[in-house]
């Protein structure tokens, strides 16, 4: 692209220019029949419910460098994206959008509702994919899947069959967590559990002959009314003579027994326990074991039923005040305590589960994990951070059965279909005509349909356009890298490796990047449904996309969770100006050079090239260890530190001489291409600018440089220290800005006529004269360098009138005596007891830095002092 260099950096014009650009030129696509190595990425679909937080920019930010990475690699690299219809969140939202509109999804009934789902789906879909763009994400979009298009229906299906012929399917009464809200069934992972402030009623349940009471206590009273027993230890002693007898079950005035089972445990509680069997997962089997009646008193909506009597058709909670205030009426409630109590919350509408038995459908996973243990076990996938190995272990080797259906009308309907004349049951992948058994044609379809993680974990094959042997399939699965929070290890990545080993033979995937998730300040995962992540479009009006990626990326070491801040935009928005300018000043300066290593570089640019070199080597290695936060400071630094700091200047000043500044621009060329996966659009841009290559950045590679390069220049390092040292030196000094100066130096004769022949660059500090000597002069300033001294001699400047040394001595004494005194307050505190006793640990930690910090100051002043004397 020609035409003038812009003074000012303007991220937006430029990204999206470049992101429709790319988008028409099918860049992410890869070629077909291209031999290259395949690198492969399929993206954790997001659900279609919304607009993205912050937290899924970091997570398909990853993706995207490591896909823009590959393809530098030389790779084929392809990113497959898509999205979930995600039925129960989709669900939940389309409904509250009716509510608002004062619609019920019952008035539309199942059909019209779905097709509503539809329409909502279609807009966030493209609104989404939209988003992804402006972000610059590398996906190949003319592969877009979605979990409910034709081919995931199918692959669901022929799934579903498979384990329902294997046995592996089956349908059971169970205890299930039922989101009174949702109205439906859902898993354990998707309920969240949360601490609240509760209340622990005692309740005196009369014995029938009169004799006495047993207390129980519950922190849920409404299901008092569905108890069939009271349970305690068969060894306690405090009630083994009542074991066999009856109680009086309050309110309800029904007999129940007392009985004797070995899971009660005696010193919890009252050492009783009530029993309601169809609201309680333990209960259920307490029950099961002692052929209990199981008596439902809440309803699917949270409501009681006619089973609870005087109660029926009260909502749970308030039934549960009327129950407390007549139990205390009649005597019955003998305390109520404060308690604090862990609560299931449906992780969807956050409204408290009601576990209650519900024929669902379960699949049975056990067989399903083995192959998925071993292979993380013997290293056929990769976990990176590997710690994560051992929640994942831990989850496999106790895996229980997966509760699969949910009375929801969004998402993947069971293929089950039952017989109306023969009453044969049977699973079928294509919507059948007839049954199997009879013939006959009326069937009728299970009403509910899968949880949507069942759509999910068959995902990167499925993507491919499994179950038919597709050429994608062929030449793309199994994928290379899958990248993934950690939040979700058993929900999707555990279940995506089963589903691998058990329908294609395989694992999915080489390895799972596990990334650290983003917290808001209060330390909260950023979520639609808290509302607490800043718009990343609003972030990117601001800054640009380019800026949002990196500053994103440098809160995510990558350990631990991290907190949001705005300032780390903002460094991303500098990095991004700060590579503009000097690209603008290197323009400048090009006249026609081309971007290419000189046959004859100067100690200088050897230097600058080394440096470069050592930087490509180790980011790149850092991030093929899945590093990508260490990579982009090395590279950050380097280009910044480095390069602007040291090699532009060395190419300004080279260049006065005529020197061309082939190697800077080759410098510049080679930290676009390392730059690029992390800021795609300004590197692009850049790229083009220079015309530095006939193709695409992202179609370029990444930079390698000859081992000769790996030793560097340790001279021009030497004349780079001198140079800090002294730029040190006058500010300590407060010598004016223009003035010129001497140096003396002991150093050996190699680095001595070095230094002299370089004189040029020595003016970076404003050297004018070099001279060698073996005595300290003075008065001066001087450091100790790991290859020698150096010196400043100031009485020259003294008698230009540069530099008062009076005024000098007298500055640094006070500077002195401040340190001196705040030395001694911090002296004081860690004298204090008190202090040490209660003052938090990082306070301690940054008193004794400070302390530190004060301490090596006051010897470097007195030294300077010492040399004005
Ligand atoms: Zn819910
Ligand atoms: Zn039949």
């Amino acid at each position: 692209m020609q035409g003038e260099f812009p003074k000012t950096y303007d991220p937006k014009g430029i990204e999206e220019r470049l992101s429709e650009a790319w988008e028409k030129e099918g860049l992410f696509t890869p070629p077909r029949g291209d031999r290259a190595e395949n690198y492969v990425i399929v993206i954790p679909p997001p659900n279609v419910t919304g607009k993205l937080t912050l937290g899924h920019v970091l997570d398909n930010e990853l993706q995207d460098i490591l896909v823009r990475f590959h393809s530098l690699q030389g790779k084929n690299a392809l990113w497959v994206p898509g999205m979930d219809h995600a039925g129960i969140a989709t669900q939940v939202v389309v409904e509250k959008k009716l509510a608002r509109e004062g619609k019920k999804k019952e008035e539309l009934g199942r059909d019209g509702f779905i097709e509503e789902v539809w329409r909502w789906a279609r807009e966030h879909r493209a609104i989404i994919r939209r988003q992804h763009e402006r972000l610059g994400f590398a996906a190949d979009w003319s592969r877009e899947r979605f979990t409910l298009d034709e081919g995931l229906v199918r692959a669901v299906r022929t799934v579903f069959k498979h384990l329902y012929d294997k046995g592996l399917i089956y349908r059971g009464l169970r205890i299930v967590n039922w989101c009174p809200r949702c109205h439906t069934a859902i898993s354990n992972e998707e309920t969240e559990y949360e601490t609240e402030q509760g209340y622990l009623w005692y309740i005196k349940y009369p014995l029938e002959d009169g004799s006495g009471f047993i207390t129980v206590a519950t922190t849920r009273p409404e299901t008092m009314l569905g108890d069939t027993a009271v349970a305690v230890h068969p060894e306690d002693e405090k009630y083994k003579a009542l074991i066999g007898k009856y109680l009086t079950l309050p309110l309800m005035n029904r007999r129940i027994p007392v009985i004797a089972d070995e899971v009660v445990e005696k010193d919890f509680g009252t050492g009783a326990v009530k029993v309601t069997p169809y609201h309680d997962a333990s209960d259920f089997e307490i029950g099961e074991r002692h052929k209990l009646a199981k008596i439902r008193v809440i309803s699917d909506k949270g409501v009681m039923t006619e089973a609870a009597g005087a109660y029926s058709g009260k909502d749970r909670y308030a039934a549960r005040k009327a129950i407390v205030a007549d139990l205390e009426s009649q005597g019955l409630l003998e305390k109520t305590e404060p308690y604090r109590l862990s609560a299931a919350k449906c992780s969807r509408c956050h409204t408290v589960i009601e576990p209650l038995l519900s024929e669902q459908w379960f699949a049975k996973m056990k067989t399903l994990a083995e192959p998925a243990i071993k292979a993380v076990r013997d290293g056929t996938i990769g976990f990176y951070p590997e710690r994560w190995r051992n929640l994942y272990y831990h989850w496999m080797e106790n895996i229980q059965d997966w509760c699969i259906s949910r009375q929801l009308w969004w998402g993947h309907r069971i293929p089950v279909y039952t017989c109306k004349s023969c009453g044969k049951v049977f699973a079928s992948i294509d919507e059948p005509m007839m049954c199997p058994g009879c013939s006959g044609k009326a069937l009728e379809q299970d009403p509910d349909v899968l949880d949507t993680w069942f759509s999910s974990w068959l995902w990167p094959f499925s993507v491919m356009g499994w179950p038919e042997e597709t050429d994608d399939f062929k030449r793309f699965y199994p994928t290379s890298t899958l990248v993934s929070g950690w939040d979700i290890i058993y929900l999707w990545v555990a279940r995506m490796i089963m589903a691998g080993f058990e329908f294609t033979g395989q694992a999915p995937f080489n390895q799972v990047f596990f990334h650290v998730m983003i917290r808001d300040e209060k330390g909260r995962k950023m979520s639609k449904s808290l509302g607490n992540s800043p718009d990343p479009f609003d972030l990117i009006e601001r800054y640009g996309a380019d800026a949002l990626r990196f500053g994103l990326l440098l809160i995510t070491p990558k350990e631990q969770d991290v907190l949001y801040s705005e300032e780390r935009i903002k460094v991303g928005r500098n990095f991004a100006n700060k590579l503009w300018n000097s690209a603008r000043l290197l323009d400048s300066l090009r006249d026609g050079d081309k971007a290419a290593i000189p046959d004859d570089p100067t100690p200088m640019e050897f230097w600058m090239l080394a440096r470069l070199a050592r930087t490509a080597r180790d980011a790149r290695e850092l991030i093929e260890a899945h590093d990508l936060y260490s990579a982009a400071k090395m590279i950050y630094t380097f280009f910044w530190h480095e390069f602007c700091d040291w090699g532009l200047e060395f190419t300004k000043i080279a260049k006065k001489d005529a020197r061309p500044i082939s190697a800077a621009l080759y410098v510049l060329k080679a930290s676009l291409a390392m730059i690029h996966p992390y800021m795609p659009f300004i590197t692009e841009e850049l790229w083009e600018r220079f015309g530095f290559g006939s193709s695409r950045l992202y179609k370029d590679s990444w930079p390698q440089l000859e081992d000769k390069y790996s030793a560097g220049d340790a001279r021009v390092d030497a004349l780079v220290e001198m140079v800090t040292a002294v730029r040190t030196m006058r500010a300590e000094l407060g010598i004016a800005p223009d003035a010129k100066i001497s140096v003396s130096i002991n150093v050996g004769d190699d680095l001595y006529r070095f230094l002299q022949e370089h004189m040029k660059y020595l003016e970076l500090a404003k050297i004018e004269k070099l001279e060698r000597t073996k005595a300290k002069p003075h008065p001066s300033s001087g450091a100790v360098l790991p290859w020698g001294e150096i010196y400043l001699p100031l009485s020259e400047l003294v008698s230009a009138g540069k530099l008062n040394l009076q005024a000098e001595r007298t500055r640094l004494s006070k500077e002195l005596e401040k340190l001196a005194s705040e030395i001694e307050s911090i002296k004081r505190k860690f004298e204090n007891e008190e202090f040490l006793s209660n003052a938090p640990d990082e306070i301690v930690s940054r008193e004794r830095e400070r302390q530190d910090s004060y301490t090596k100051k006051a010897a470097r002043l007195s030294e300077l002092l010492e040399g004005l004397k």
